[in-house]
């Protein structure tokens, strides 16, 4: 059985109102999911599911820390990562279009797995812009010898023939 099953809510037994459902996600959770954005991690996460008689509301309130890739120096990094989202669940056989925030489960089905949901959102959560976050001095806290490294890089790039940085030295030579 996967670890996932974990995930599972049996929403069917649960009485109308709201429920509290508190998951520690862990790299093994991330394992689950190949291919994905993030390995490794620890996020917890609270999920309120509130019941109603015709539909449920979820609340997703995710706090943690995820590993990424810092976009500067390319080394790995703790980046953390907080959010809340709500999505509606609706019965039916059929799915009607009401936008991204609602999912429709059939009514004979009794329980509903958060896993998917889960990751989803803890990718959602995960900044565009991936960069080491600033010390308490507000230092850089990448890693000095890689900077130097790409530097050193992006300058051998840039001395190749016909670079932009060429045309741009001529019209300064040119003053
Ligand atoms: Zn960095």
């Amino acid at each position: 059985m996967s670890i996932l099953s974990f995930y599972n809510v049996a929403f069917k037994g649960l009485s109308q109102g709201k429920h509290i459902f508190d998951y520690e996600v862990d790299d093994k959770f991330f394992h689950e999911f190949e291919g994905g954005l993030v390995d490794e991690g620890k996020v917890n996460v609270r999920l309120t599911l509130e019941k109603q008689s015709a539909l449920m509301v979820l609340w997703f309130d995710l706090k943690g820390t995820i590993k990424v890739q810092c976009d500067r120096c390319l080394e790995m990094y703790d980046q953390p990562i907080e959010s809340q989202d709500r999505i509606f669940v609706k019965f039916g056989e059929k799915e009607f279009n009401e936008g991204d925030d609602v999912i429709w489960v059939s009514t004979n089905d009794y329980q509903l797995n958060m896993a998917q949901l889960i990751y989803e959102y803890i990718g959602l959560a995960i900044p565009i812009k991936r960069i080491h976050p600033d010390d308490e001095n507000g230092n850089s806290t990448c890693d000095p010898e890689m900077i130097e490294k790409l530097s050193k890089y992006v300058i051998e790039e840039d001395e190749q023939p016909n670079s932009v940085w060429d045309d741009l030295k001529k019209l300064l030579d040119n003053e």
